[in-house]
């Protein structure tokens, strides 16, 4: 059985996440989704107390089918490495197939996640598209990790994926990459499950969604500067910070 987990800070949750979910669902037709808040993120500060971020999820998810949340790291009362939390799913989930969605800014920068050597040997990485890579879409690249050039066995000998779009034929023709490695093989949707169906662990696929080019960081900002963010965020999560007063001036 697939199990996939959307692990993030969600301070707040956004339209970027929603977006996000839509396509793994929708599109990838991966069902259901566990959307994970982190305790203590180890490569940011948040903002809102655990509470507060556990509270907007428990909204956010309440705006489509299919969706729960998973209390793991919030329980635990040290930093939320991904690493812990797949040892956790793995003992919890012995043989389905773990998939853990990361945006595209996570994956490059995966080669600084703790034990990050150990992490494809639990799970799949799925990898959405994100605004930083724009331009590096644009010119028909796919990304690897910054020490890409310099990435030990795990990655050489993982199957990375370029998922193409449904009804793509073989767009994109020649997808290049950034580092010298093998051509990553591009795979169908359908090719993808199969994948998911046979493995419960080891491949990272890039998928080709669509990204909304927004961040928590940049929503953080329009409110303390008394913008409408209304279009980027679900109602009952956006009346839940009014309601609370998150994100002031002073709170960062
Ligand atoms: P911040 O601006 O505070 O860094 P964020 O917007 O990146 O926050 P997180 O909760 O940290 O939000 O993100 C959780 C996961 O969702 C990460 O893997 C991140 O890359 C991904 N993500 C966030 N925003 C988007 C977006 N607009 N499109 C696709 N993925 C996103």
């Amino acid at each position: 059985m697939i199990k996939a987990f959307f692990g993030g800070t969600f301070d707040p949750p956004h339209l970027g996440h929603f977006q996000s979910i839509d396509y793994i669902q929708t599109t990838l037709a991966i069902r259901h989704i566990d959307v994970l808040p982190c305790h203590i993120p180890p490569h940011k500060v948040s903002i809102a107390n655990e509470a507060a971020r556990l509270a907007m999820c428990e909204l956010f998810i309440k705006t489509r089918a299919n969706l729960s949340i998973n209390t793991f790291e919030l329980e635990q009362n040290a930093p939320s490495y991904t690493f812990d939390t797949l040892q956790y799913l793995r003992r919890q989930f012995p043989s389905d197939c773990l998939i853990f969605i990361v945006g595209e800014d996570s994956w490059q920068n995966f080669t600084t996640w703790y034990r990050w050597q150990d992490i494809l040997s639990m799970c799949h990485l799925l990898v959405m598209p994100r605004k930083a890579q724009q331009t590096m879409r644009k010119n028909n690249l796919l990304t690897l990790p910054e020490k890409g050039s310099s990435l030990p066995i795990s990655i050489n000998s993982a199957n990375i994926y370029d998922i193409l779009p449904p009804n793509s034929g073989n767009f994109p023709k020649n997808r290049k990459k950034t580092h010298n490695l093998d051509k990553f093989k591009q795979v169908s949707i359908e090719q993808m499950h199969q994948i998911l169906n046979n493995t419960t662990h080891g491949s990272v696929f890039m998928t080709n969604g669509s990204y909304h080019d927004i961040s928590s960081t940049e929503i953080r900002r329009a409110i303390q500067a008394k913008q409408d963010v209304s279009e980027w965020i679900p109602e009952p999560v956006l009346n839940y910070i009014k309601t609370n007063n998150l994100y002031q001036i002073g709170d960062d």
